[in-house]
């Protein structure tokens, strides 16, 4: 099944996995990708039964790029009535916003709420939507992340961003002819989001093959399919080229799709996104400006590099870990270091632990290490392929100083119970050594 159909299989809720045999519901009934779908808004609508009192919520941004002219279509259909409600300029995902458009869905006694933006945009009005338990769709109008059909919405509340429940769209509609025209830097950043594929299955499937965690393997198949052509062709996403495009967010909405399959982050965050992680949580407010996807370029590469360096030679040794709670708390204050022993806990190696785990890798070590292989992507070719569209490839190109950079590398394994190769460098004393290597390159 290619892409276009898999995607119109999950939706329209036919699809069989293959792993499970079960037709998994994602919750999302319609995603609309054409090369123009300027006209058609009304009739995207309707095929929803979505009702006749719409608040359709943009920023000044995306009100420009899309959301005027999605407004005067549904409110010359005369059947709607359509209460526009604008966000501030460059909002932030915040509880306050959030609140707001609760507010103002109330006011204007809406049947469902009409999204039109990216990830920010997205993420409140998911989240607004959950909250006054209304149906949303989305007008897209980046391709900048893979969170447009997902449950979750990361939201800014009590000065700490959370992953909170939130309601997947009923609509998501990709007009390529809106999101080749998206700023580079959304553009790039889907593209980065997208690169950690190759990290994220060879992390996960380490913890499978290595502690027995449970793994799937059908959201990396569908991923597959298109991968060799969106990566292979990546300068034309920047020339407005809608087949590459299509390309982009298929893989997007298909990545999305796939954290709901599995019922967490599992297939689309591994190591590379606990770096990331690492760096909002403790740079700085305000300092970190670069977009998520562009940090998960710079950390799929380090992931990349620390996974090849691991799987070169004889087996890993693994020690017993000399980290504590107490070590946690020093390098994290008391509530941080606290949660990240929770997590770290769950994974940390003991000298009886270890003493099995090295029994074990050295038994099984060629086929654990044949088997991450045959899924990953060499480190030099990612960073090629960053190269050749003048992507960022180092913290610097982030805003990350590299000193900085380092720690996050080093330490970012405490903040999640996911076992990764940050976790197989650091019990076999490696990792500190290579967070060296990679930040100075
Ligand atoms: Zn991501």
């Amino acid at each position: 099944m290619n892409s276009e159909h898999l995607i119109d299989a999950l939706t329209g809720g036919t699809y069989s996995d293959p792993e499970t045999g079960q037709r998994p519901h994602v919750g999302t009934r319609r995603v609309v990708i054409a090369d123009d779908l300027g006209g058609a808004e009304c009739d995207l609508l309707r095929d929803l039964d979505l009702g006749a009192r719409l608040l359709l919520v943009s920023d000044p941004d995306t009100h420009r790029a899309l959301g005027a002219r999605v407004e005067a279509a549904l409110k010359n259909d005369g059947g709607q009535s359509v209460v526009s409600h604008r966000l501030p300029a460059r909002p932030h995902a915040d509880a306050g916003l959030c609140a707001a458009v609760v507010a103002a869905a109330r006011a204007a006694q809406a049947d469902a709420l009409v999204a039109v933006g990216s990830g920010t945009v997205n993420d409140i009005v998911k989240y607004a939507a959950f909250r006054c338990d209304l149906p949303y769709v989305v007008f897209a109008t980046a391709p900048s992340m893979n969170g447009y059909v997902s449950g979750n919405a990361s939201i800014m509340a009590d000065g700490h961003k959370k992953s909170l429940a939130a309601r997947p769209p009923a609509g998501v509609f990709l007009d390529l002819k809106v999101l080749t025209q998206a700023p580079r830097p959304m553009i790039m950043a889907g593209l980065g989001d997208s690169l950690c594929r190759p990290t994220a299955e060879a992390d996960w499937l380490l913890a499978h093959l290595l502690l027995g965690r449970p793994y799937r393997k059908t959201p990396f198949d569908w991923l597959a399919q298109e991968e060799d052509a969106l990566l292979g062709e990546a300068a034309a996403l920047f020339a407005g080229d809608r087949a590459a495009m299509g390309r982009l967010v298929r893989t997007l909405i298909l990545s999305g799709f796939g954290m709901t399959l599995c019922g967490g982050s599992y297939p689309a965050s591994q190591g590379e996104h606990l770096i990331a992680h690492y760096l909002e949580m403790f740079m700085a407010p305000g300092a970190l400006t670069a977009l998520h996807g562009a940090q998960i370029a710079v950390t799929t590469l380090s992931m990349a590099h620390i996974q090849e360096r691991m799987l070169e030679g004889p087996p890993p040794r693994l020690r017993p870990s000399r980290v504590d709670a107490a070590d946690l708390a020093a390098r994290f204050g008391p509530a941080i270091g606290a949660q990240c022993w929770r997590e770290y806990a769950a994974k940390r190696l003991d000298s009886d632990k270890a003493e099995a785990l090295n029994a074990d890798l050295s038994m099984r070590w060629d086929a654990i290490r044949a088997a991450v292989q045959s899924v990953r992507r060499p480190a030099a070719a990612l960073a090629h392929l960053l190269r050749a569209i003048d992507g960022p490839c180092a913290p610097g190109d982030i805003g990350v100083d590299v000193a900085f950079y380092r720690r996050a590398v080093a330490e970012a394994r405490f903040l999640r119970d996911r076992y990764t190769f940050l976790d197989l460098a650091g019990d076999a004393g490696r990792l500190e050594a290579l967070a060296d290597a990679r930040a100075s390159s």
